[in-house]
């Protein structure tokens, strides 16, 4: 089957195929077609047309709403096919996936619900004969680029409010998990849409996203991704002053005070760092812990790090799986070495796991480096990978100096029992997301994104839609006359 989709079409492309690997043993599951620069173009062309002369923009939005929310039943339909393929595709555990599958489910029936809920606004001008409306209209062709590590839930993000909006779009999911995305397309198409309305193209960043973020017949290009990817987009993408969203990378604090039930605390420092290896791009890096608990803390998160169970992420009572790819975890590697040259000392992990089932795949340990200050690489760059980093604080002025010193801004979290404190915390802290006593839960109902170099877009909520419409005002003068402004 052909894993491009252009204008209602499932095709192969003209840039030959490219291999997905199994990070678990490196073994290949799939080989998919690979898009050339006629291809993007077509996609484009096929986005552009549905959307200047289709139906999809004028089609009620309730209608909209319906087809998302067909997709949202689908989804739950296929729910352990693509759930599994998730885990092939990325590592990460099948229940992670299935959770995956569930949160996607809960984004299209959130925007199927809101699709048709906002109408627009009148506004007040003063003259009883004018009626004037400010009203939301879609923004276009959006181009929608996602990375590897929540493939199907990152897209999620982005085509459901697009669809919701009446855009059309054209996807370029990361080359290196792209099958979640391929599925959610098949559904999307089973559920009814349009030719052209949505379509898919695989390849690299340079071949296929970079010629879609610089395309004259793109309106709008949202991003989630690195850092340095989301800086060379806002370039590219400044020729032709296309709209542009990105959610970028964080290096994100889990401020922990002494007074926090010893448990909780161990318990969701290690969810923060080590769910899906740390590759998540909320993944709470930086431990930031006062100093009367810091030992006791950190010795046992230490110890129960090294108890976390690597493997398949289809096998019972495996907790945490590969990292994507054997370049990635290079990476990671790299990041410890430099640590231990500028003074860590690695209290768990810093290497691969030595059982002989895990040597095919990309592992590696759970890692908690103590004595870390800010001016270590690995306490400033996003590592994307299982690494804990260790800072300590006396007051809270310190541990709101210690939390906002990153160039990151997405998310963070204050674990105390002080209620007062908590909220101080949380308004100082500069990022998008504050948890308070939690970490990770996010609802399709808040917004999500990040501040600083994070990113400049919300995903999620009410904002997540707005991303994708154009605020139209429209006004009426029911009664018209000569305005007299020229005397000849
Ligand atoms: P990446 O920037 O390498 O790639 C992301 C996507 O951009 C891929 O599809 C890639 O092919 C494409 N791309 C690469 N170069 C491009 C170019 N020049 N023009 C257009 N597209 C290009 O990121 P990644 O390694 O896939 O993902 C990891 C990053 O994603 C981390 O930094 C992580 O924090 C971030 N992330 C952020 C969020 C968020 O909500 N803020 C969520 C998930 C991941």
């Amino acid at each position: 089957m052909p894993s491009l989709f252009v204008n209602g079409a499932w095709t192969t492309g003209s840039a030959g195929t490219a291999d997905v690997l199994n990070p678990f043993d490196a073994g290949v599951i799939e080989r998919v077609d690979q898009a050339g620069p006629d291809d993007v173009d077509r996609a484009v062309a096929a986005a552009r047309t549905a959307f200047d002369s289709g139906p999809w923009r004028t089609t009620p939005a309730a209608e909209r709403g319906a087809l998302l929310r067909r997709v949202a039943e689908f989804l739950q339909r296929d729910k352990e096919e693509i759930a599994r393929t998730e885990t092939l595709d990325t590592g990460k555990t099948l229940a992670e996936s299935r959770i995956d599958v569930d949160d996607v489910t809960a984004v299209f029936r959130f925007y199927a619900d809101l699709a048709d809920k906002d109408a627009g606004r009148i506004v007040q001008t003063g003259r009883a004969e004018v009626v004037s409306r400010v009203v939301p209209e879609p923004v276009g062709v959006c181009v929608l680029i996602t990375p590897w590590n929540y493939p199907l839930l990152q897209l999620s993000w982005k085509v459901a409010p697009a669809l919701a909006a009446g855009n059309t779009c054209v996807i370029k999911p990361s080359e290196v998990t792209p099958l979640t995305s391929v599925s959610l397309v098949r559904l999307l198409e089973e559920a009814g849409a349009p030719p052209g309305v949505v379509n898919i193209v695989l390849g690299d960043g340079p071949g296929v996203g970079a010629p879609l973020t610089e395309h004259p017949d793109v309106d709008m290009v949202s991003f989630t991704g690195g850092l340095a990817t989301g800086q060379a987009i806002i370039r590219a993408s400044a020729a032709t002053v296309k709209r542009v969203a990105v959610e970028l990378g964080g290096k994100n604090p889990n401020v922990v005070f002494a007074d926090t039930d010893f448990e909780t605390a161990v318990d969701n420092v290690l969810t923060a760092v080590f769910l899906h290896s740390g590759q998540v791009c909320s993944a709470g890096a930086r431990l930031i812990v006062q100093d009367e608990l810091a030992d006791e803390l950190v010795a046992e998160v230490a110890r129960r790090a090294d108890r976390i169970r690597l493997g398949n992420g289809f096998d019972e009572g495996v907790e945490v799986g590969p990292l994507v790819s054997a370049q990635h975890r290079a990476k990671i590697e790299s990041y410890v070495a430099s640590a231990q040259e500028e003074g860590a000392r690695v209290l768990a992990g810093g290497r691969r796991p030595d059982e002989p089932e895990l040597q095919k795949g990309f592992f590696y340990r759970p890692t908690v480096l103590d004595g870390c200050h800010a001016g270590m690489r690995v306490v400033r760059e996003e590592t994307f990978g299982p690494i804990l980093t260790v800072e300590r604080f006396g007051t809270e002025a310190e541990a709101i100096a210690l939390a906002n010193d990153t160039e990151y801004g997405l998310a963070g979290a204050v674990f105390t029992t002080d209620g007062a404190r908590a909220h101080r915390v949380a308004a100082a802290l500069r990022c998008g997301t504050v948890w308070i006593n939690d970490y990770h839960p996010y609802i399709p109902g808040a917004e999500w994104g990040g501040m600083k170099r994070s990113g400049n877009g919300r995903e999620l909520g009410l904002t997540g839609l707005a991303e994708y419409q154009e605020a139209k005002h429209i006004w009426h003068n029911t009664a018209p006359a000569p305005q007299r402004w020229f005397a000849s």
